[in-house]
C-alpha cells in the first residue's frame, strides 16, 4: 500500500477517525487498589461506532473515507516483518 498523504497539508503523518464507544467497562484493581496492569479486557465490552470519516493527524481536515484507508494491520506487526 502507498503512504497516505494528506491532499490539504502533504502530511504523512497518519490519520484518526471518530468512534463512538458504548458499553460497560470492567477495570481490574490490585490487592493494594492498584490499577491492574492486564486492563486490556475493558474494551472487549465495549462497541464501537461511527468512524467513518477519517481526518489528518496535522491539519485535521477530511482526508477520506477510513474504510478505503484503513489496511487492517497493527503497527506492531509490520515492523516486526520489516
Ligand atoms: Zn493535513
Amino acid at each position: 500500500m502507498t503512504d497516505i498523504i494528506c491532499p490539504h497539508c502533504d502530511s504523512k503523518e497518519g490519520f484518526y477517525t471518530k468512534e463512538q464507544v458504548k458499553g460497560t467497562a470492567t477495570p481490574h484493581y490490585t490487592k493494594n487498589g492498584h490499577y491492574a496492569i492486564e486492563n486490556g479486557h475493558i474494551y472487549d465490552s465495549l462497541t464501537h461506532s461511527g468512524g467513518k470519516r477519517a481526518y489528518c493527524i496535522d491539519c485535521h481536515k477530511y482526508i477520506g473515507k477510513s474504510e478505503d484507508l484503513i489496511s487492517g494491520l497493527l503497527e506492531e506487526e509490520v515492523k516486526e516483518s520489516v
